[in-house]
């Protein structure tokens, strides 16, 4: 299925449009907006975005002006599972950048990587590009610089000449600013990726993959890092079951 029709595949999950995409679909529409002539914005979504969505409008918005949202998160798929809405799996970047590297680099497309702590993009290019001798990585940028140097850093990513912009910031940090400045940005795709850096540049474990691939990556990342993310994923993931099972009864009209 092309692109055009894979984007119109969508559901209404909790005020939130996720389109019903796979890894490979995904790809194919990464691909599709890197050859348009059109910005696009791709976001994704997991069980903690949708808690956050819920109370905050802004960032929820944002999310229903991405061109493409995926769900990234066991979560959103077995509370998809619940309210009877469609949607393919999962798409963790963690997994699938390596991959759509490849195709970046036989196709030319130039990337830029922007966020994380000091050091970790530019490792993490040095790690991809090691791998794809032809990937283009035409820039890489931290994430913790002061407000008054964004507009330095965004005529950075424009002399790049980038076609494909990767936003490590956690959301809906990056979901904001991605929106604040796309018009200001050259790249085709903008494309919002969580602690994508992190996992690409070894900083952050992910954990056995036997976990990852039964939705416990969420546990993998509590273990590695408890203290910033306890809050998140302990209760983070009971009020978002919390508020698919309200749905859920809600839908049946009781
Ligand atoms: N980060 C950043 N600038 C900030 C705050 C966070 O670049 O001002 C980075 C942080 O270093 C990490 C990523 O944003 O690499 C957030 O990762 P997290 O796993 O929390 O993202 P998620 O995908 O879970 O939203």
């Amino acid at each position: 299925m092309k692109c055009p029709d894979l984007l119109s595949r969508q559901v209404d999950f909790l005020g939130v449009g996720v389109n019903d995409v796979n890894t490979s679909q995904l790809l194919e529409c990464v691909l599709s907006f890197a050859s348009g002539n059109q910005q696009r914005k791709i976001m994704y979504v997991n069980a903690d975005c949708m808690v956050i969505a819920q109370r905050n409008e802004a960032y929820r918005e944002v999310l229903n002006s991405a061109d493409l949202v995926y769900p990234d998160g066991a979560g959103v798929v077995i509370g998809a599972k619940i309210l009877g809405l469609k949607i393919a799996g999962r798409s963790t970047a963690a997994d699938f950048m390596p991959e759509f590297c490849s195709h970046f680099a036989s196709r030319g497309l130039r990337v830029f990587f922007l966020g994380a702590r000091e050091g970790v993009a530019s490792r993490a290019a040095t790690k991809l590009m090691a791998k794809y001798p032809d990937l283009k990585i035409v820039g890489t940028q931290h994430g913790y610089f002061p407000r008054h140097d964004t507009w330095d850093i965004i005529s950075k990513v424009n002399e790049s000449q980038a076609d494909i912009l990767l936003v490590g910031f956690g959301a809906p940090y990056q979901e904001l600013w991605i929106d604040r400045y796309c018009n200001h940005l050259g790249p085709k795709v903008i494309w919002g990726v969580g602690g994508l850096f992190d996992f690409l540049s070894g900083r952050t474990p992910r954990g056995p993959r036997l976990l990852l691939d039964h939705g416990l990556e969420w546990l993998c990342r509590l273990v590695a890092e408890p203290r910033r993310l306890w809050r998140r994923y302990l209760v983070g993931n009971v009020i978002f079951m919390a508020m698919v099972i309200r749905q859920r009864i809600r839908q049946s009209g009781w």
